[in-house]
């Protein structure tokens, strides 16, 4: 892959922060969007400009001729087989909050639980509360260990009978532990429980094949793959989407409505009432289009040498730990430097135009379990260079000097 043309497509890469050029290392939280995703938007809005679905008109048919393309897109990338188990979502909470909702509606009550992972996204833990505090169920949690790794030693016993779906992420956004979600959905399905993987720092680093994952619930978003915000997918197995009631009510999501009885549409649209993003859906499609010609075989190689190049690189620095150390790990690093708390390295780095993330990345279970009260994190893309990594090298190493 040629970094300087991939670069280039990034206009945003070119800005200025504080008259230092930008180095963008906050890709888990959203990544920037390339020339062709941002033409999308503005083709879209200046061209065809319309809503779908509904429109007997010229513009409505491209525009829903478009994001129907955008689907199949989708559906090719994560190697679903049919279209209509592709539900377009506004992100990962949205995917996981409809699945909660439908799910535990239908299948959850008093006694029952829902097994998640101790390294879970705020996302992937409060919907699942909250539907269990309404149905009388309760959480169960796999735990994690020291380097940031799930303890699969104990998960046949939590798969009890108790339990009527498992929920996990397939990277962490937080410690960039890559958890081995196909070992988890096989021994799940040994018991019949169906699993949802979160795969919101996933999609951008691997190839997701959810046909040989045997997923029964996937959620993505298009803003961490070089796509838009408000816009993501759930993917749901045929059998189980027919099985959960709609989500929310509205238009689209009908076949007929009458005060007496209202009978719901086919899949998809059955889970997508209202009129749905539509210039992101579409540039959800580009992004997609974006990552396949540049193969993410070819991204996941290039990012696992920078992810190692870093790794060593943070190494150097005396007064550095990691937290979280897993052997397989991806896109994500955390880390402390000496006693600085996380916002003061954080503020040093951002006024020398690094842009990291710090605090808590939405997963608080995790800062309880490492007894910390965040981290400083990098987070890489398929743009980043090693020149980047050496410049945060430097700039910690300035922070340290700063703050001590
Ligand atoms: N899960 C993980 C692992 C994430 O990193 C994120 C975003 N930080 C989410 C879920 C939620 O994604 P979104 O905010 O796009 O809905």
């Amino acid at each position: 892959m040629d970094i300087h043309k991939i670069r280039a497509d990034f206009p945003i890469l070119e800005t200025q922060v504080y008259g230092k050029p930008l180095i963008y290392l906050d890709n888990a939280a959203t990544t920037q969007k390339p020339e062709l995703v941002l033409r999308t938007i503005q083709d879209y809005y200046t061209q065809y400009n319309s809503n779908v679905h509904r429109g007997v008109h010229f513009l409505s048919q491209q525009a829903t001729s478009a994001y129907e393309d955008a689907r199949k897109k989708v559906t090719a990338f994560i190697n679903a087989k049919h279209t209509h188990e592709v539900i377009f979502t506004r992100g990962t909470t949205d995917g996981i909050n409809l699945v909660a909702s439908s799910f535990g509606r239908k299948f959850l009550k008093a006694g029952d639980s829902i097994l998640i992972s101790a390294i879970e996204h705020h996302s992937n833990i409060v919907p699942w509360q909250m539907i269990c505090e309404e149905r009388g169920a309760t959480i169960k949690v796999i735990p994690v260990n020291e380097k940031g790794e799930l303890v699969l030693e104990e998960l046949d016993e939590l798969l009890d009978e108790t339990v009527k779906l498992v929920a996990v992420t397939y990277i962490s956004n937080t410690l960039g532990t890559i958890n081995p979600v196909k070992e988890i959905i096989n021994r799940a399905h040994q018991q019949d429980i169906p699993v949802l993987v979160d795969a919101a720092q996933a999609a951008p680093h691997l190839p997701i094949d959810v046909q040989e994952l045997d997923v029964d619930f996937l959620a993505i978003s298009a803003h961490k793959m070089y796509g838009p915000t408000g816009i993501g997918a759930l993917y749901g197995k045929e059998s189980w989407l027919n099985q959960l009631p709609p989500y929310q009510g509205g238009g689209d999501m009908i076949k007929s409505v009458s005060f007496k009885k209202t009978t719901y549409n086919e899949l998809p649209l059955k889970f997508e009432a209202g009129t749905p993003s539509i210039s992101e859906g579409i540039a959800f499609g580009a992004a997609v289009d974006y990552i396949q010609g540049l193969g993410l075989n070819n991204i996941q190689e290039a990012e696992s040498q920078l992810y190692s190049y870093a790794v060593e690189a943070l190494q150097t620095i005396d007064e550095l730990r990691f937290i979280g150390e897993a052997k397989h790990r991806a896109a994500s690093i955390s880390f402390l430097v000496g006693d600085a708390h996380p916002f003061d390295i954080g503020e040093i780095l951002d006024k020398q135009g690094i842009a990291v993330r710090t605090g808590h990345h939405c997963t608080e279970p995790i800062m309880q379990y490492f007894n910390i009260p965040g981290t400083v994190r990098a987070s890489i893309a398929v743009y980043n260079t090693p020149e980047e990594i050496d410049k945060l090298v430097t700039g910690i190493k300035k922070a340290v000097t700063l703050l001590s």
